[in-house]
């Protein structure tokens, strides 16, 4: 999960990631990586994508997209550029 804690403007300045150990210890390093990079992903202003093929599907561990596509990193240099 991913809580803003601190804005600047239409920056965010200050951020957490907390992360469910329960639900993470049951999966594989692949999965637990695939969901820390979808929660960067919103550090960076990412919603959610309801698509099979990006890393900020609602739930990052049900298919085999485990880094951010060319979409996405295209979204996040866009968001910076504003
Ligand atoms: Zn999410």
């Amino acid at each position: 999960m991913y809580q803003r804690l601190a804005t600047s403007g239409q920056y965010v300045t200050v951020w957490r990631i907390i992360y469910n150990d329960y639900f993470m210890q049951n999966l594989s390093i692949t999965d637990q990586h695939a969901v820390a990079t979808h929660e960067f992903g919103h550090v960076l202003g990412l919603g959610h994508f309801d698509d099979p093929y990006q890393i900020m599907r609602p739930d990052p561990t049900t298919n085999w997209i485990k880094t951010p596509s060319y979409d996405e990193l295209n979204a996040v240099d866009w968001i910076n550029s504003q």
